[in-house]
């Protein structure tokens, strides 16, 4: 398989909650879309701006996504620039989180990444 083989959604896995929004088994407020990549609204915003970006294609987390398909990686990348910029918060700033693994509090285990934004931020995280 190509790497640009990788970027299609043709990797799913039928138990994934965000496999089941891109293939909109399960609703959600969709912001961005790509060809190879998915925005929607966290169903418990944090923020004033809180969107997961997500790559089409089932990927566990950022690195195993690097590993299999930089492309997407970048593409994911690229699209919360997009959507920090939509929402007005791309001035302002905002921050780009991805959980990883159990001590990290990842939840879904499909790459997603955070776009929070639209107030002040603490740091460090907790
Ligand atoms: P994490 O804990 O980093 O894996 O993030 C998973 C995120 O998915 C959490 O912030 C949840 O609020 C969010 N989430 C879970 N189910 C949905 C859903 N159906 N639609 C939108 N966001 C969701």
């Amino acid at each position: 398989m190509t790497d640009n083989d990788a970027t299609r959604p043709a990797q799913r896995d039928p138990d994934c909650l965000f496999c089941k929004i891109v293939a909109r088994e399960v609703p959600a407020d969709v912001v961005h879309e790509t060809e190879t990549t998915l925005a929607f609204r966290d169903i418990q915003p944090q923020a004033p701006t809180h969107v997961l970006v997500i790559p089409k294609a089932h990927h566990r987390d950022a690195v195993a996504t690097a590993l299999a398909a930089p492309a997407l990686l970048t593409d994911v990348v690229v699209a919360a620039g997009e959507v920090a910029r939509q929402e007005g918060v791309a001035d302002s700033g905002y921050r780009i989180v991805t959980n990883t693994g159990r001590d990290a509090q990842q939840s879904v285990d499909h790459l997603h990444l955070h776009v929070v934004g639209g107030r002040g931020l603490q740091w460090p995280p907790g």
